[in-house]
């Protein structure tokens, strides 16, 4: 008994039977049941997504004995023929294989004669961008003026190497990768009508292997089905596909993670056991990065397995957005420049030992943290950090019997104003302080604080922290000392800068502006002692 490859059996010969490209069913189906044809149609998509397999359902659809339809019966001679392959109005061209502009020239001189016996001749030009300019230029003077009774459905891979002149003559449908989890289903669907024992985690590995590609997925699972005899076991599949990258991927992220990089070097000798192309590592690790991105932004996209989706949620727990971020990036150049390193395994090892090094400082960092360039920037406005009077320790009472400033910023300190009082008495120096007086200096340049329920407040707060009867006055002039109001600007100020300097003395970020062309956004550094 000749067996026949499962992606051949289950071509799809209805639109219903696709998997994966609703969008595209949909937009077909109400043009062909509203008869709104076009001449051209052009589908595009990487392989194996059924660009060709929509293309020879529509020319089903177009040529079904009973009629125009969105459902070909399946049974006329029309319908069947075009399944076989064998239907004479049906010109199916692999452009890849034939790109002579005479082979073009050939098929269409003949595209003026009417269709032998269908409704319409379809034209099925695989691979169309394969074509050479003179192909082209061949099938763009039919496209400018099409006979009515000619279709043609272009198929490529590749829709930019296509000429503009060709593209806007075609009504263009993408195709898009298909989902795992949709592939994934329709396996188990064609595994149970073959009657096949299949383990789940095996499909959905097969599934995920494909990436996207439903025609890969079948053949893969044909390998499966002949490997495993007949059943298809988690096991088989792993020895058929090697182990699964995910894990090597989820292994180092979980060391990345731990910030444990005896453990991520200990990761990656093991993987230098099995593992030959440190290459496709990267890109491993640059997917599960972009998956795990996409779950740490918008949790509820992510429809892979509910494997995946507890393992990425337990790591999205332990790294932030921007450690991701940076992850990636630094995975991507490292891929980029790996031919570059001495050997694939050292050069490999620096790309993990840099996610090491350059994991930004989580909270606690002794005096800073940075934000990089791709952080989000949190403006916030800063005092000018103009030269400030300094306060000298604590003895220049210009008269007898005040206090130094010192004892005023303390006195305000446990007073517990706020609002304007505070603002008061924060912009004051103070002149006398003795039994029944107190006495401040406004600064004059805060003389609209300065009102009657302010200073009453005040005063107030004085009598009540001090136990006695007091009187306060406040004149308006130039202080001399430092007033509380500009000591806090004034240390602010101080550690404003000195946090910006340690960040641009970091090695880290030195080492991530050189090597990223990261910039610091000046205004987003915070002083973590604030
Ligand atoms: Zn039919």
């Amino acid at each position: 008994m000749s067996y026949q490859v499962l992606a051949r059996k289950w071509r799809p010969r209805n639109f219903d039977a696709l998997v994966g490209q609703e969008h595209v069913v949909r937009a077909l189906t109400n043009a062909l049941s509203q008869e709104r044809l076009h001449h051209a149609y052009l589908f595009t998509g990487t392989r194996g997504v059924g660009k060709t397999t929509v293309a020879r359902i529509l020319a089903k659809a177009l040529n079904c004995e009973t009629g125009i339809t969105a459902s070909p019966c399946g049974e006329c001679s029309a319908c069947q023929e075009i399944d076989g392959g064998r239907f004479v109005d049906l010109l199916e061209i692999d452009a890849a294989s034939r790109t002579k502009v005479e082979d073009t020239r050939e098929l269409l001189e003949n595209v003026q004669y009417a269709p032998t016996r269908a409704r319409y001749k379809v034209y099925l030009i695989d691979e169309v961008h394969m074509l050479s300019s003179h192909s082209f230029n061949a099938l763009l003077k039919t496209l400018e003026e099409p006979p009515p009774h000619v279709k043609f459905l272009l198929a490529t891979t590749d829709p930019q190497k296509l000429p503009v002149t060709v593209l806007s003559r075609c009504l263009q449908f993408n195709l898009r990768l298909i989902p795992a989890d949709a592939i994934g289903g329709h396996l188990t669907t064609i595994l149970a009508a073959e009657n096949i024992e299949a383990e789940q985690p095996a499909v959905q590995r097969i599934a995920r292997a494909a990436r996207g590609s439903l025609r890969d997925a079948l053949s893969l699972l044909d390998q499966a089905i002949a490997f495993g005899d007949g059943r298809v076991t988690a096991e088989d599949v792993t020895q058929m596909l090697g182990d699964v990258p995910r894990e090597h991927a989820y292994a180092l992220l979980d060391a990345l993670a731990d910030g444990d990089a005896g453990q991520l070097l200990a990761q990656a000798a093991r993987l230098a056991e099995s593992v030959s192309d440190f290459g496709a590592l990267l890109d491993d690790l640059c997917a599960t990065l972009q998956r795990l991105a996409v779950q740490l932004a918008v949790p509820e996209r992510v429809a892979e397995d509910a494997d995946e989706q507890q393992r990425l949620a337990a790591l999205g727990e332990r790294l932030t957005p921007e450690d991701v971020q940076l992850y990636y990036q630094i995975a991507l150049l490292g891929r980029r420049d790996l031919p570059l390193a001495p050997d694939p395994l050292s050069g490999f090892e620096m790309v993990l030992l840099r996610m090491h090094a350059f994991r930004p400082a989580s909270a606690g960092a002794p005096s800073a943290a940075a934000s990089g360039g791709t952080a989000p920037a949190q403006r916030g406005s800063k005092p000018p950090a103009a030269a400030r009077r300094a306060s000298t320790p604590e003895a220049s009472g210009t008269t007898a019997g005040a206090p130094g400033p010192g004892a005023w910023h303390a006195l305000l300190a446990t007073l517990h104003l706020r609002g304007l009082p505070y603002e008061l008495a924060a912009n004051c120096e103070l002149l006398v302080n003795d039994a029944a007086d107190i006495t401040l200096r406004l600064n004059e340049a805060h003389a609209n604080l300065l009102s009657d329920t302010a200073r009453e407040r005040l005063e107030k707060a004085l009598r009540e922290h001090l136990q006695r009867e007091l009187r306060l006055s406040i004149e308006v002039g130039i202080t001399e000392a430092e007033t509380p109001a500009e000591r806090t600007a004034r240390l602010s100020d101080e550690r404003y800068l000195k946090a910006r300097e340690s960040i641009a003395n970091d090695p880290v970020v030195r080492a991530l502006q050189d090597g990223l062309g990261a910039e610091v956004d000046d205004d987003s550094v915070r002083p973590l002692d604030a």
